[in-house]
């Protein structure tokens, strides 16, 4: 595996890669690298030529008191972990290297996708989001690139840009990987102290058994979202941020379940924002 941290190796590897025709893989990830991720990285292997993974903890995604700063990094594990998967590029860039000095180009999907939700409280978030995968899209020039379902409007969101946009890109959408619990993994986890941890897994506890009751014929949103609400605001110190039901595509909300549904929560434990979602036909 080759460890790459400027554009300029980067794209002469990709240049070479793609004259001889091979197929490139790329996943973007913020590092601290777990099981979720791994998953990305081995479909991404069975499915290309050249798997590139970046790491980069992306500045401009990051809200003014956001945990820029904190955010957990090992790049020593992260790259032992990519190694484990045959991934074949490493991209640890500089954020000087990605936004110099005087940087001034965003990319923003307009509308209600990217301000609800996790939009809501994070108003610059998918701002910074669809600008760096823009630009990795560029430098990597991928015929595939893998994200989490765990993430669902980043999912929607990027769908979206790479349609308006005409990016000739695949995306592939990889299913959430969760610790025996339940629990969603997640880079944020690491913040929960044992206690927040053993409360965490009511998100999926709720999500779970809301989708139960729908299978069982409830067709009711706002029957769902009571539900949910109470069972995790009966876990303390359990502070909702939103619990929402909406159609899958178009991150709307509907009144009554039918069609492709996403059900998605954002709740924070202690000092920590998690967030989880399941997605199902009805
Ligand atoms: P992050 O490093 O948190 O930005 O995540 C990088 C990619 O990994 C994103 O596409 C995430 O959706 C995906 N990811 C993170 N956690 C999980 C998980 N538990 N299961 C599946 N994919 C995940």
């Amino acid at each position: 595996m080759d460890i790459i941290r400027t554009k300029s190796d980067l794209r002469e590897i990709v240049n070479k890669a793609l004259g001889k025709g091979q197929t490139i893989g790329l996943i973007p990830t913020m590092g601290f690298l777990h099981e979720g991720h791994l998953s990305l990285m081995r479909r991404a292997r069975r499915e290309n030529d050249l798997v590139i993974v970046s790491v980069f903890v992306n500045p401009t995604q990051f809200g003014p008191n956001e945990d820029l700063e904190a955010y957990p990094r090992d790049s020593e594990k992260d790259i032992t972990l990519m190694r484990s998967v045959n991934a074949d590029i490493a991209f640890f860039p500089d954020a000087d290297d990605i936004y110099p000095y005087g940087y001034a180009t965003y990319v923003q999907v307009e509308g209600a996708m990217a301000q609800t939700l996790c939009g809501r409280s994070r108003p610059i978030h998918f701002r910074g989001v669809t600008t760096i995968v823009s630009k990795l899209f560029h430098l990597a020039k991928p015929h595939r690139a893998y994200f989490g379902q765990k993430d669902a409007q980043q999912v929607a969101i990027i769908a979206k840009m790479i349609q308006d946009l005409d990016f000739d890109i695949e995306l592939v959408v990889c299913p959430i990987i969760r610790e025996a619990d339940g629990l969603a993994m997640s880079s944020r986890n690491r913040y929960l102290t044992s206690r927040e941890r053993s409360k965490a897994k009511v998100l999926s506890q709720a999500l779970h058994s809301a989708q139960a009751k729908i299978k069982n014929g409830e067709r009711s949103a706002a029957a769902v979202i009571q539900n949910i609400t109470e069972r995790i605001a009966s876990v303390k110190p359990a502070e909702i941020d939103y619990v929402s039901v909406m159609d899958a595509v178009t991150l709307n909300d509907v009144q009554a379940l039918r069609g492709k549904i996403l059900i998605a929560v954002a709740v924070i434990i202690g000092r920590t924002r998690l967030i989880d979602n399941v997605q199902f036909e009805v």
